[in-house]
């Protein structure tokens, strides 16, 4: 018999059905009544489901019956009664996982419909004789149910009715729950309805009504929400952290049924109403958890990296999690399939045990390392050392460290990444040229006392206590064996040497950049019952001040758009990159890129951490290069949406905004757009717009070149697009004014085009393209080493 894990099971009872009085005593307040009642309706509406699933137990029963009726000397007659009493599991609904706005659904409870056909009705019927006509015969008249069957259903052919039929053998003449296909969508059960009512096959094929988790988005904060298992129970993520006020409790009706089996009574001799789950509010939004996705997925295939690429953006004065996301992700509808990414891996596997290495990457993949790895954090530490340089007063804002390109520390040499000497720097200085040995020298002002200090201060040796399923500790001072001397406090001043979460380490970040308070990073903010009252709010409080506001202040200025890959144009943003090595593995070129980013500079809201895990070195290495830019990215589309309104901004070139001119008057259109800059072409006789190129309203660069057509023909002109990469954005521009094409230019920052080329062209050179038409050029800052 085809098993199915939402199907009520029919039990044998045991001692006697559950007194009404007992039943009652669970049902204690009004909002339980309503959801009592509610149930009720529920059960009334699957009574025929639930009829045929008892039929089908009890003729299984019968066996049983006549085997004790011969052989067990136990009272027939007693046990007998016993056979028709049955308990039926009311099931409840799990709870929504809802957005922070509390009307967007991540994850929720849908109904679904399960076909199943009664062998032993089919049979009935078709060997059926009536007074006036022979029996149809079971051969023609399940061939002809199949076929009809076959018609309502998506990729179900007659045959596999026949074969799953026949396949019972002589047992199909007890079967009443024969499952032909799950999880059927509407019009698949309209047909189906339809079909069964026209050639009234109520006892021969039924429908059962079920549920399924659904995640609206399929791979949409899959790290985050996790899944559900087979059984609707929580098995990873929030799924799993909050399963206890999600899942709700499974109510249960025990009743009589009587003898002939072929109709069932409503009232029910004991009945406990199922408890719906309740609705998990989280801090996501989905607007920030779309915008972040997107460039991690550009930013994995533009680097290759051998691990993940990870992103948290966090609310600095709560702790909330706006987005937290890893590309390669998956569809928590279907986790155990694996990804594209996931599955190219498998099918490169040469191993022997393909299965198990299979299981490996399926944990791999589920794993949201956000929380559960730790990593060297690298020179997005010294934003830390600096802060506690200041706020215990062992380094001075004038103070200056030197560079030297090496310092040398109990014997062992540590080198800047930088090839040129970074001189004298004050800690400002240190910061922004990121240099290891002035970060170095910084450290042993600190001291070896006050850094562990202030270091358990900042949160890094416990875990932040989020919500977060699987949280690890961090791996430092104490729990690594190795003495805490000259050279290890030099090499952690520069984040080497210890390994600490995303988490802990964007709580530590947020710290500086919210005023000095650690806050504990979370993704519920409250619990609601199904009419939408909050039941329980998670706090969002701060916990201790590790820094004072002054520090604060000052080390956020110093960093201000200093990363100019993740600026955006118009705003103020601090920014801090780091690379670091991967000192557990064994290779060369193993790094760790980052990138942290608070904005606006004024009054950090958010912050944003990006990891890159192992980036393929041949795409660049750096955090200013391979993390930098998604911050950038991330930014430009976040910001806006987040009400944060640009300053006024300095464009690299300037850009003028067509409009749709279509209807209007060629001439005076030509005149308008030469107005702005622009040149302008009327392409055939007529009088008025028809058509135009770039179309609609855009905006281009000013020199571009707006066509105007008047008459409906076709025209053979194009051009040809130049090779713009590697080339500055203003000979870029030029090169594409030239041939007529219109420009849009990325990833310059508020004008300055100094170390800057153009990385990617949004056609490629060689296309061949109607004047007029737009190319888009992403540019990006190159130079720095960090
Ligand atoms: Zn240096």
């Amino acid at each position: 018999m085809e098993q199915n894990p939402n199907r009520p099971t029919p039990n044998r009872k045991q001692n006697g059905s559950v007194s009404k009085p007992e039943a009652e005593s669970e049902v204690k307040t009004k909002k339980e009544k309503k959801r009592r009642e509610l149930t009720h309706k529920t059960i009334v509406v699957r009574s025929r489901t639930v009829l045929v699933l008892m039929l089908a137990a009890l003729v299984a029963l019968c066996g049983r019956l006549a085997f004790l009726q011969i052989v067990d000397p136990y009272d027939y007659a007693q046990q007998a009664v016993e056979q028709y009493t049955y308990e039926v599991k009311l099931e409840a609904k799990r709870g929504t996982i809802y957005a922070a706005d509390g009307t967007t659904k991540l994850a929720s409870s849908v109904t679904t419909q399960t076909v199943f056909i009664s062998p032993s009705d089919i049979y009935a019927k078709a060997t059926e004789e009536k007074e006036d006509q022979p029996a149809i015969g079971e051969t023609a008249y399940l061939q002809w149910l199949a076929n009809g069957l076959a018609e309502c259903l998506d990729g179900v052919d007659a045959q596999f009715i026949l074969d799953k039929y026949y396949g019972l053998g002589e047992s199909k003449l007890k079967y009443k729950y024969l499952v032909i296909k799950k999880d059927i969508n509407q019009t698949e059960e309209d047909k189906v309805r339809l079909f069964v009512s026209e050639n009234d096959l109520e006892l021969q094929i039924a429908l059962e009504e079920g549920t399924k988790r659904s995640y609206a988005e399929g791979t949409l904060a899959s790290h985050l929400l996790g899944f559900v298992g087979s059984d609707n129970n929580g098995l990873l993520g929030l799924e799993f952290t909050y399963d206890e006020f999600l899942s709700g409790i499974d109510g249960r009706a025990v009743r009589a049924q009587d003898a002939n089996g072929n109709e069932l009574a409503y009232n029910y001799e004991s009945y406990i109403a199922a408890q719906d789950g309740l609705n998990l509010v989280t801090t996501i939004d989905v607007t920030v958890q779309s915008i972040v996705e997107k460039h991690l997925k550009e930013t994995y295939y533009e680097h290759q990296p051998e691990g993940r690429v990870s992103c948290v953006v966090m609310d600095v004065d709560t702790g909330e999690i706006l987005a937290l996301a890893i590309y390669p992700n998956f569809d928590s509808n279907d986790y155990t399939t694996l990804s594209p990414e996931y599955q190219a891996k498998l099918d490169a596997y040469e191993g022997e045990d393909k299965k198990s290495y299979r299981s490996t990457l399926l944990n791999e993949m589920w794993n949201n390392t956000i929380a559960t790895q730790t990593y060297e954090p690298g020179s997005t530490f010294k934003v830390i050392t600096a802060a506690m340089a200041l706020e215990s007063g062992s380094a001075t804002r004038t103070q200056q460290f030197n560079c030297g390109r090496q310092i040398t520390v109990a014997g062992q040499t540590i080198h800047c990444h930088s090839v040129r000497d970074h001189g004298m720097q004050t800690i400002a200085q240190c910061l922004v040229n990121s240099c290891n040995p002035g970060f170095a020298y910084i450290g042993f002002e600190v001291g070896h006392n006050q850094f562990k200090n202030y270091f358990k201060n900042f949160g890094y040796t416990e875990k932040t206590g989020s919500d977060l399923l699987g949280e690890v500790s961090s791996i430092y001072f104490d729990t690594t064996g190795v003495n805490f001397g000259d050279v290890e406090l030099a090499v952690y001043s520069f984040g080497q040497t210890f390994k600490v979460t995303m988490l802990q380490h964007i709580a530590a970040l947020s710290a500086v950049a919210n005023g000095g308070y650690l806050v504990t990073p979370h993704l519920a903010k409250h619990l609601t019952d199904g009419n939408g009252n909050v039941v329980q709010s998670f706090s969002s409080e701060r916990s201790r001040q590790v820094v004072s506001e002054d520090v604060c202040k000052d080390i956020m200025s110093y960093l201000v758009n200093s990363t100019k890959n993740a600026c955006v144009s118009g705003y103020d943003v601090v920014s801090k990159t780091g690379t670091s090595e991967k000192r557990d593995t064994l290779r060369e070129d193993d790094y760790v890129s980052s990138c942290v980013t608070f904005a606006p500079a004024a009054d950090p809201k958010i912050a944003i951490l990006v990891t890159v895990d192992t980036p393929n070195p041949e795409f660049g290495i750096y955090g200013s290069a391979v993390a930098a830019p998604a911050v950038g990215r991330i930014l430009s589309e976040v910001l806006p949406h987040l009400g944060i309104s640009p300053d006024e901004s300095e464009s690299a070139v300037d850009m003028v905004t067509i409009r749709d001119y279509i209807g209007a008057d060629a001439k005076e259109t030509k005149e308008i757009i030469e107005g702005l800059g622009l040149k302008c072409e009327i392409k055939g006789s007529g009088k008025t717009v028809v058509g135009q190129m770039p179309k609609g309203e855009v905006s281009i660069a000013v020199g571009g070149k707006v066509i105007l057509y008047t008459e409906d023909t076709d025209t053979e002109d194009t051009v040809t697009v130049p090779d713009v990469t590697d080339k500055t954005p203003e000979a870029a521009l030029k090169a594409l004014l030239n041939k007529g094409l219109n420009v849009q230019i990325k990833g310059v920052f508020d004008g300055d085009t100094a170390n800057c080329y153009v990385i990617s062209q949004s056609i490629p050179s060689g296309a061949q393209v109607a004047p007029g038409t737009i190319v888009v050029v992403q540019c990006r800052y190159e130079g720095s080493s960090d």
